[in-house]
């Protein structure tokens, strides 16, 4: 997902899909007038809002939003998303195995689309993560005490005094080396709660290339598609 699009010369607001980036969904590119704020835009691209004026030009890009795929390649699966509007008043969503995720019902509101697909991304991303960090566990011989899925919107991970690490379910639109470096990261501040030299030494053993990776995350926030962030 893109949204650099403070071009001097554009006169009207402009939306397409863009899959630009391997890992992530195909999502909308938004641009708009010099005259708009930063926020305008980042709202349209699903990020948090900064600008009350932008409100009604939300729900106009948000009905843009919607996946026609979704890559999970954390775990590497890619999903056709299939949407069926009956008279139903929710949404029913069904799923199969590295194929495809079909969504019936009240599908003609896309914001209820994206939050479906959310909650099932969330569910997914409990199983999946915790076993992949029960596998980190393991080849690092770093215990944990619990985790837990959440959507966090500004951190992949954390990890309390007590051992409990908790993960957000985005991870799995991230790369699979990159979700290892966060599950290796967290489960290395069990030894150290903090970012000290010892802390990166033993990150280091893991992930010997953890600063490449680390950098390469830097943005990937921000770049992940629109449907994940819409509330
Ligand atoms: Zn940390």
């Amino acid at each position: 997902m893109l949204h650099d699009p403070f071009l001097p010369r554009a006169r009207y607001l402009r939306m397409h899909l863009s899959a630009e980036k391997a890992w992530s969904s195909p999502s909308l590119l938004a641009s708009a007038p010099a005259s708009c704020s930063n926020g305008c835009t980042a709202r349209w691209a699903g990020l948090p809002p900064t600008c009350p004026k932008s409100k009604r030009w939300h729900s106009r890009a948000q009905a843009l939003v919607l996946p026609d795929a979704i890559a999970l390649p954390a775990i590497g699966e890619n999903l056709r998303i299939v949407y069926t509007p009956t008279a139903h008043d929710r949404i029913a969503l069904s799923y199969r195995e590295n194929a495809s995720l079909h969504l019936s019902g009240a599908v003609a509101d896309p914001q209820r689309c994206c939050l479906a697909l959310q909650g099932w991304l969330k569910g997914h991303a409990r199983q999946h993560l915790g076993v992949l960090l029960q596998q980190a566990a393991q080849e690092t011989g770093l215990p944990y005490s619990h985790y837990r899925v959440k959507g966090q919107q500004s951190r992949w991970g954390s990890c309390s005094t007590l051992g409990n690490i908790n993960l957000n379910y985005k991870l799995m639109l991230l790369p699979a080396e990159w979700v290892r470096y966060t599950l290796i990261h967290e489960l290395c501040h069990t030894v150290e709660m903090n970012h000290s030299r010892r802390f990166w030494a033993l990150v280091a053993q893991f992930v010997p290339e953890y600063k490449a990776v680390h950098a390469q995350m830097k943005n990937a926030m921000a770049q992940l598609p629109g449907w994940v962030n819409v509330s």
